[in-house]
């Protein structure tokens, strides 16, 4: 329900709290659990049934075996500040002004749903990756990492206090949130934001993940050597492959500087012997990116497990409280990624494997247990259906849609057809080209704009699921461009974007310019 649609509604409330407190306001409405990671892939949850098989997690699992499992939950900017504003705002970065991770500034005094929760009573916290670079408003208690973060021993600041911990930084996220809510006022429902470093770059295991996979050749995606033939210059000239971008660092042939002598010492074991091996092999051409895409698989999935144990902690401890029937829970990412697919990791593009981002929503009683969702559905809608699921009004200027009745098996025969995207950041990191587009469920139709570059592609996802080959000058696709523009050019005109960004939008492009390929 939207504010400006139900005034009276608006009255009430706030007539409400001003009678009774916010405290007896919120009684009986649901908790909410939002457990968000940072780069987690569809790919690398086995609900999802990825052809691969790469991983088998059995604790986010059962989020889709006692919720919904939600198939094309797309992203507005697939990279991390400009996704997480999306989220906390329900808006586009046009309007609440994170565009990139470079420059962007998140400006909290805006409307967000933690605000709207913790207005109406619920006691709100943020423990784990922010990475908004203003501290959190809207929490009661805020405990996160500064910036990135690191993987282990990490400094974290507790509402304005920096604070060192020691350990695997995904253990002490779930340990922080369990604290947390071990220590709530149980008269009152709790918000609590989870989010999980892991499983972004460069990707370093817990100690006991070390080995996980017993050396496992992993099954390579078929586009692991695309040679980009039939698209543009933009994604021939990304700065994100296996073979030209992965770092010593990300092989983990040098380990993280930030482990003890202790930690480093179980690492050496694991990987010493194994990089000794490489070294000697002195690897080429296919074989090297081959190496490379197991290696990374063995450490990128190594971290998922231990989001997978973390998310099983808080679901047991749901259990045992026996607050799971009267908890939402919801289990997402702040974009997709690359697994090797078209030889990459990282994400940023429009295309399926950075787009899509998991969604898993749990809420016993309103979603429907073991359903699967088809629909397009963003990140943009999860601030609106939060707060429909307190019984909150939506202003009038959040921009997604609450997924309440799609959780309930109901699809509104108005429920949107195309999707709008848009990414700014460059030339750093990975030098992927500022572009937009709209989303079909069988078409993407996008525009690479800037700087050099200025030209339009189009995929058929039906008959090219790999988004191989632009078909945007085939004539048998004429009359889907023109369509599709016209689409685009309406989602533009209601989502009010701009005719041109703010050149801060494009991180440093304008504050310092490419040199060249290598910048
Ligand atoms: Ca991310």
């Amino acid at each position: 329900m939207r504010l400006d649609r139900c005034p009276s509604l608006v009255l009430f409330l706030a007539l409400a709290s001003t009678l009774v407190g916010p405290a007896a306001l919120a009684a009986g409405r649901p908790n909410i659990l939002f457990i968000f990671s940072d780069d987690h892939a569809w790919q690398a949850i086995s609900a999802y049934g990825e052809a691969r098989r790469l991983i088998d997690t059995p604790h986010i699992d059962r989020l889709a075996r006692e919720g919904v499992r939600f198939d094309r939950c797309l992203v507005t900017n697939a990279i991390c500040g400009p996704s997480r504003a999306t989220v906390l705002t329900g808006k586009y970065s046009h309007l609440h002004g994170f565009y990139n991770n470079t420059n962007s500034k998140f400006d909290g005094s805006q409307t967000t749903f933690p605000k709207l929760l913790q207005q109406a009573g619920y006691q709100t916290a943020v423990i784990g990756k922010w990475h908004l670079v203003t501290d959190p408003t809207g929490f009661d208690h805020w405990h996160i990492l500064p910036g990135q973060g690191q993987y282990y021993n990490p400094v974290m600041i507790r509402d304005g206090q920096k604070v060192q911990h020691h350990g695997y930084t995904t253990d002490l996220i779930a340990d922080f949130s369990l604290e947390w809510l071990k220590q709530r006022d149980k008269s009152r429902p709790f918000l609590l934001l989870c989010h999980h470093k892991a499983p972004h770059r460069e990707w370093v295991p817990a100690l006991r993940h070390l080995g996980h996979d017993h050396d496992r050749r992993y099954p390579e995606p078929p586009t692991l050597f695309d040679d980009y033939a039939q698209r543009g210059l933009a994604v021939r000239d990304q700065d994100m492959s296996l073979e030209k971008t992965f770092t010593e660092r990300d092989a983990k042939l040098t380990p993280p500087p930030y482990l003890t002598p202790e930690q480093l010492k179980t690492w050496n074991a694991y990987y010493e012997p194994r990089n000794e091996a490489f070294r000697q092999a002195n690897l080429q051409g296919r074989d090297l990116i081959r190496w490379r895409y197991n290696r990374f698989l063995h450490d990128y999935l190594g971290c998922v497990k231990a989001v997978d144990e973390a998310v099983g902690k808080l679901l047991k401890f749901l259990d045992d409280e026996k607050l799971t029937a009267n908890t939402l829970v919801v289990y997402s990412s702040d974009q997709g990624f690359f697994l090797g697919e078209h030889g990459w990791f990282d994400k940023r593009w429009i295309f399926e494997e950075s787009l899509r981002t998991p969604l898993l929503v749990r809420w016993p009683g309103v979603a429907r247990p073991g359903t699967v969702n088809r629909n397009l559905t963003s990140l943009l809608d999860l601030a609106e259906t939060f707060l429909e699921a307190a019984g909150l009004p939506i202003p009038a200027d959040m921009q997604g849609r609450s997924l309440l009745p799609l959780l309930r098996g109901e699809t509104p025969p108005d429920w949107r057809q195309s999707f709008y995207y848009h990414y700014y950041e460059y030339p750093v990191p990975h030098r992927v080209r500022p572009h937009y587009g709209v989303v079909t469920d069988r078409f993407k139709l996008v525009h690479f704009y800037k700087p050099d570059v200025d030209y339009w592609e189009l995929y058929d996802r039906e008959k090219d699921p790999h988004e191989l080959r632009s078909v945007y000058d085939d004539p048998a696709y004429a009359e889907v461009v023109r369509d599709l523009r016209k689409e685009l050019a309406r989602l533009q005109a209601e989502l009010k974007v701009p005719a041109e960004a703010p050149k801060e939008a494009y991180g440093r492009l304008y504050t310092r310019p490419a040199k060249g390929p290598g910048d």
